[in-house]
């Protein structure tokens, strides 16, 4: 048979079409604001901001209804800032879907103001009766009113402490699927010193090697013509952690994306060299190349340029091991005020759905000192307008650099389940912006630091599953066949997930971006502190979505391989977490 692929494999040939690809993906935008609109026959929602209503009213209206915003940027689309009423140092964010503030229509609002009559979990139940859905995390919870177009944060109290406004009509949680999910019961915060922490029995070595793209083709077609200017440099942040013949390198690395079969070739010359598994964390950097080839270019050269850098960052690391005297982690759960991490993170498809957990696990040596610094959060490194124009390491940098500089040593960062669509929720999408979010959360890091506690156990355990994900988008299906670099198995794409103990810290891999609502039902099954779900490792197959809420033609999906790949990598992360409980076996798969 002949395929697509043998006839169109010279990159001449391959540029074009993959543009033509490109011009069928929906734009990036419309992922800022919740889709859709309601009903024009259907009666206006129970609760609005200020009588406004999601993807009806106009933004001419929004403009009469709230008057002058204190601040109003673009943000991919338009968001408008207000003082939250009566709670001072709170805002209450306007998202408008609009390209120019001035047409289009109100795609959401993330309010810290507490509407009428609505100031306790009980006042919104007795109002709205029982949620959609219900999460639980260790202090706060959240209420979901999907069909009703809002939903509710509030403190451990039960107090409200946010609202999200969206376009009504449409359930996100159908019945039947899970309704309740808890993360209460889960440590998380200060946790009690141990009696006898084990040593460590560690070795750690860690170096930073520069990846910035040398060339201005490197950038891809979107550059071309225009003057090549870095902004802040891009880095590989290595770690090897060993003890015996286990020998794993952690790399945070400040990339767009890396396919598994760009990743492979690194870590099978890693293991010739004694190492025995490589973790590349990518920081999904959209002010970095996209080294997937997904948006019609691939710079081979620079993937090239990648691979050998990574691979000699991780030898160099290698050499550099020296015994870990005291391992310590921690975790805080940050304030969901205003149905966000405000001014942190917000979620622009299901808004109010965050995460809010940022943990940190840290070796140190015998001196005292740092070796490395684990940071682990989600949110899209994507608070750049100039984007790949003047490539930077976004937030991620400003964070490592600044934790660097105090408490010293290396910081690697690890993102999350940052899937549809948990982005920044800067000010503006600028530079000065970029650093005031990374500083801001090296300082939480340091916060966290001063509370961490060393683990009860001893534990360093990895595990490596593959995976089988059917590709059903044809777009992907097109994709892969046009770029030949991977070939699909009977329309199955292989995969691997990986799940990590070092001491009491249990870290499980995502092969691309997890949604928040499927990271929960992960992180409820898993014991280990703190938890992290740790996405774009080793690869990067775009969205993963929950089954109840794949909506065919929505931007996610459209990013999507299908369908079927939120569901399996839930359920197989679920069983790497529960084959590899306390006393169910363990060591090096
Ligand atoms: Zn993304």
């Amino acid at each position: 048979m002949t395929s697509i692929s043998n006839r169109f494999r010279s990159p001449a040939n391959l540029t074009p079409l993959l543009l033509c690809l490109l011009a069928s993906l929906p734009f990036r935008a419309e992922a800022q604001a919740p889709p859709g609109k309601p009903d024009p026959a259907s009666p206006p929602p129970p609760v609005t901001y200020h009588r406004l209503v999601p993807g009806r009213s106009t933004v001419a209206e929004v403009r009469e209804a709230l008057g002058q915003p204190l601040e109003e940027h673009r943000w991919y689309s338009y968001k408008l800032l207000y003082p939250a009423a009566g709670r001072e140092g709170h805002f209450d964010a306007v998202h408008l879907r609009s390209s120019n503030g001035k047409d289009g229509e109100l795609g959401c609002v993330e309010a810290a103001s507490i509407p009428q009559g609505l100031k306790t979990l009980t006042e919104v139940k007795s109002a709205l009766g029982e949620p959609e859905f219900f999460l639980e995390f260790h202090r706060q919870s959240l209420a979901d009113y999907s069909e009703k177009g809002v939903r509710f944060t509030f403190d451990f109290q039960g107090n409200t402490i946010g609202a999200a406004y969206f376009p009504h009509g449409r359930r996100r949680v159908h019945s039947g699927e899970r309704r309740f999910l808890s993360l209460r019961a889960l440590p998380q915060g200060p946790q009690p010193p141990p009696e006898n922490a084990p040593p460590p029995d560690l070795s750690a070595g860690v170096s930073r090697i520069d990846i910035t793209p040398q060339k201005a083709e490197w950038l891809g077609p979107v550059a071309q013509g225009k003057p090549f200017r870095i902004h802040d440099p891009m880095q590989a942040r290595c770690a090897v952690l060993a003890r015996g013949a286990l020998k794993v390198a952690i790399v945070g690395a400040d990339l767009f994306g890396l396919s598994k079969s760009e990743v492979d070739p690194i870590e099978k010359r890693l293991q010739e060299k004694g190492l025995s598994h490589l973790l590349l964390c990518m920081s999904h950097n959209h002010a970095a190349p996209d080294t997937i080839g997904i948006y019609g270019h691939y710079p081979r050269e620079y993937v090239e340029y990648l691979q050998e850098r990574i691979y000699q960052g991780v030898l160099e690391a290698d050499r550099a091991l020296k015994p870990v005297a005291r391992l310590s982690a921690g975790s805080q759960e940050l304030p969901l005020d205003g149905s966000r991490v405000e001014g942190l993170f917000r979620n622009a498809r299901n808004p109010g759905i965050v995460d809010p957990q940022l943990a940190v696990l840290q070796a140190s040596g015998a001196d005292g000192k740092p070796i490395v610094t684990f940071v682990h959060f989600a949110c899209h490194a994507e608070g750049l307008s100039t984007g790949v124009l003047e490539p930077s390491a976004d937030f991620p940098g400003y964070l490592c650099d600044a934790l660097d500089r105090d408490p010293g040593g290396q910081t690697v960062f690890l993102n999350g389940a940052l899937g549809g669509m948990v982005s920044g929720d800067s000010k503006a999408r600028t530079h000065d912006e970029a650093r005031v979010t990374g500083e801001r959360l090296a300082a939480i890091a340091r916060e966290v630091l001063r509370t961490a506690t060393s683990p009860r156990s001893a534990r360093f355990e990895i595990g490596r599953y593959r995976l089988e994900v059917p590709v059903t988008n044809p777009k992907f299906v097109l994709f892969q066949k046009l770029a030949n670099r991977r070939p699909l198995v009977q329309g199955r794409i292989a995969t691997d997930m990986f799940h990590l103990r070092l001491g009491d810290a249990e870290l499980v891999t995502i092969p691309g971006e997890l949604l928040p609502e499927v990271s929960f039902e992960i992180l409820a099954r898993m014991q280990g502190f703190p938890r992290m779900l740790v996405g774009l490792t080793n690869d990067e197959l775009g969205y993963m979505l929950p089954g109840y809420d794949f909506n065919e033609g929505q931007y996610e999906e459209s990013m999507s391989v299908g369908p079927a790949i939120g569901p399996m990598v839930r359920d197989q992360a679920i069983r790497m977490v529960e084959s590899q409980r306390d006393g169910a076996g363990g060591g090096a798969r």
